[in-house]
């Protein structure tokens, strides 16, 4: 193990389900999730056009994304759905909830001329040959949710932008081969930090974010023999380094003796990750 930073990659395309966090942070997230050349974006929350240029960074034309995913309406996860969604006539899929929160955040002409569709939290649904199930998670805004994505062989957790991983999290998120989970902060970094004290409290709440430790905990309770890949997203600027979110975890992993087997990453603000493929692919779905 050791800590790798991430950077762009270009494999082939690949025919297993695949995660490529496009950005990750307070400033904006955009994660292309995929099998087989087609996929998803799980929620745009930088300019389309910056987004656009990452996908290509990293291999990925937008002819590949067959829809974009919500997981809640703040800015940080949506400032680009609206213009991907026209531009790319893709459908946007989020709760209703969600909906009619985003009219509100997007300026401009907001979700107009858009394709949007609505889910709901537990009832799982197809789109660019995935299966997402999306999951209530604990976060101050609307109706957010995690998913737990699959290509119908290997399965991604996914979950940032949560307070604490309630049970019901937990148990989407069991079993899979790949996990992208919240990793927002230190907590001695944030007490101790800037941040105005109702801010720190916001984000230490059941509805706030994720911290480092947590993050940890989280790994520890999920880890099974066939977890191939952990990247930890959505780390604070301010209150937070890569070094100390991959330091927590690597913690866990080395006193369960999973150091060696599991893969573990942290995705970055400014600049797109590799591409992270599971080794479980449709053609093979049983070892
Ligand atoms: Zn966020
Ligand atoms: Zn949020």
């Amino acid at each position: 193990m050791g800590y790798h930073p991430p950077f762009p990659s270009h494999p082939p395309r690949s025919p297993a389900l695949e995660i490529c966090a496009l950005a990750s942070g307070s400033k904006g997230n955009a994660v292309y999730v995929g099998s087989d050349g087609r996929g998803v974006l799980v929620d745009v929350g930088l300019a389309a056009g910056e987004v656009e240029r990452r996908l290509g960074a990293v291999g990925l034309g937008p002819d590949r994304v067959a829809a974009v995913v919500v997981t809640h309406e703040h800015r940080d996860h949506v400032r680009g759905v609206g213009a991907w969604g026209r531009r790319y006539r893709v459908p946007v899929y989020m709760t209703e909830p969600c909906r009619c929160r985003v009219e509100t955040v997007l300026a401009g002409p907001g979700l107009r001329n858009v394709d949007v569709r609505p889910f709901e939290p537990g009832v799982p649904f197809e789109v660019g040959g995935l299966e997402l199930r999306p999951v209530d998670s604990c976060h101050d805004a609307a109706e957010p949710v995690g998913f737990r994505i699959s290509d119908g062989a290997a399965a991604l957790g996914f979950a940032t932008d949560l307070g604490f991983a309630s049970h019901p999290v937990r148990e989407a998120l069991r079993g899979v081969d790949l996990l992208y989970l919240e990793s927002n902060h230190d907590v001695d970094r944030l007490w101790n930090g800037p941040y105005p004290w109702p801010l720190k409290q916001r984000i230490r709440s059941r509805h706030g974010h994720l911290s480092n430790d947590a993050c940890a905990e989280l790994v520890a309770d999920l880890l099974h023999p066939h977890l191939e890949t952990v990247i930890l997203g959505h780390l604070s600027e301010t209150n937070n380094e890569p070094r100390l979110a991959f330091e927590a975890t690597a913690r866990v992993l080395r006193h369960a003796g999973a150091a060696g087997d599991v893969t573990l990453l942290v995705a970055r603000q400014d600049r797109p990750g590799r591409r992270v493929a599971s080794r479980r692919t449709p053609r093979e779905p049983v070892r």
